[in-house]
């Protein structure tokens, strides 16, 4: 594999920006991150004092370009994969949705099977399980018929068809009074993620206790804040050991919600996820997600009665929002590399522009737009 040195860059490292910086990757890794490096037989890229950036990592991600994880086809994954690396993201977990059991294991299987194969351009991380153990009054665009209550067996069919290779998984706590799922879960080392719940302030926080670590997209499918209810929103706002996802296409939120969250629980424990299904990178039109029809127009994607159903953002966009509220961006690229990295349990290979970890680098231009992704030390996208 081909040494590669990037030089001149603005670099975005953990604890600081490096400017006039270079980076060494070799064998796929970071190795070297100084001012003048040279290196025999690398190839050298003049960035010009563009940003470089850790790769972001979508945790929460069902489809693109036409394509849906529930297809539980190789096609789809990777085209979504070479999609997603478009759009700078190097790394994602395809999430499925609520439909029948025997579909959410074909896709799993799929999954599994897709990263042993191998995809040309984001790294699959392992599968996010979206339902079916969630609550009917906040199913978002989740289809009723197949929720269903919280149950070990199940979970362990699923975990069995990835052969482990689940990130997360999610839980109306309300559901698992006395932690018994929570508990299971966590011991096979998936995260559990709470979310489409009609969860109280207190029942939120007893999941948290059990062992939740993370709130499926902030504000959205859940209870919100009242002074004498506090709700899930509450717990989420409140709780350090909870991160927070939060889908940031202004859509999905206002931006003075979004604000808000930063404010409260900090640029350390919040998520940007895109949440986003097959339309996104294509034109507004008819769609499917989770086996329900879905409209796009203007780039907000609803079902018929109206519903939000999952965006059609990229965590490029995503950035770009985020820094439009004032937020820098060394803060805001945590929210889309680092705090997802550490969420599910990669950050000692990824998530940050560390010597050792996986060279998995996006360079963007000033305008924050993607300029080139490289994953695994390797030239993915040139714009
Ligand atoms: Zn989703």
């Amino acid at each position: 594999m081909r040494t590669l040195l990037l030089k001149h860059g603005e670099i975005y490292t953990e604890a600081e920006i490096l400017y006039g910086g270079d980076v060494l990757i070799s064998e796929g890794e970071i190795r070297k991150i100084g001012k003048d490096l040279t290196v025999e037989n690398a190839e050298v890229i003049d960035l010009k004092g563009k940003k470089v950036v850790p790769g972001f990592i979508d945790i929460h991600i069902h489809g693109g370009v036409g394509y849906d994880t529930m297809d539980a086809t190789y096609e789809a994954l990777n085209n979504i994969s070479v999609h997603l690396a478009k759009h700078g993201v190097t790394s994602f977990c395809p999430t499925t949705m609520t439909m029948d059991v025997s579909d959410i294991l074909k896709a799993l299987r799929n999954i599994k099977e897709t990263m042993e194969k191998g995809v040309k351009g984001a790294n699959i991380l392992g599968a996010y399980v979206e339902g079916p153990f969630i609550s009917k009054e906040h199913k978002g665009a989740q289809d009723e018929k197949y929720i269903l209550e919280p149950n070990k067996e199940i979970f362990d069919q699923f975990y069995e068809a990835a052969e482990g290779n689940i990130k997360v998984i999610i839980l109306a706590p309300e559901k698992d009074p006395s932690g018994d799922f929570i508990k299971h879960v966590i011991k096979k080392g998936v995260k559990v993620s709470l979310g489409h719940t009609s969860a109280s302030y207190e029942e939120m926080k007893r999941g948290v206790d059990y062992g939740a670590t993370i709130a499926v997209h902030t504000y959205n499918g859940m209870k919100g804040f009242h002074h004498r209810e506090p709700g899930a929103l509450g717990e989420v706002f409140l709780d350090d050991r909870i991160y927070g996802e939060l889908i940031c296409d202004f859509i999905h939120s206002h931006p003075a919600a979004v604000k808000l969250l930063v404010k409260i629980k900090g640029v350390d424990k919040i998520i940007l996820i895109s949440d986003a299904m097959a339309a996104c990178g294509l034109g507004d039109g008819e769609y499917s997600l989770g086996g329900q029809k879905v409209y796009v127009k203007n780039g907000e994607a609803r079902l018929e009665n109206g519903t939000l159903a999952g965006s059609t953002l990229t965590l490029d966009k995503a950035l770009q929002n985020v820094t439009s509220l004032g937020i820098s961006l060394f803060d805001a690229v945590k929210m889309v590399s680092e705090n997802p990295a550490k969420a599910i349990g990669v950050f000692d290979k990824k998530g940050s522009i560390s010597i050792g970890k996986d060279a998995d680098i996006v360079v963007l231009d000033s305008d924050l737009s993607v300029n080139m992704t490289i994953v695994n030390g390797k030239i993915i996208y040139t714009k």
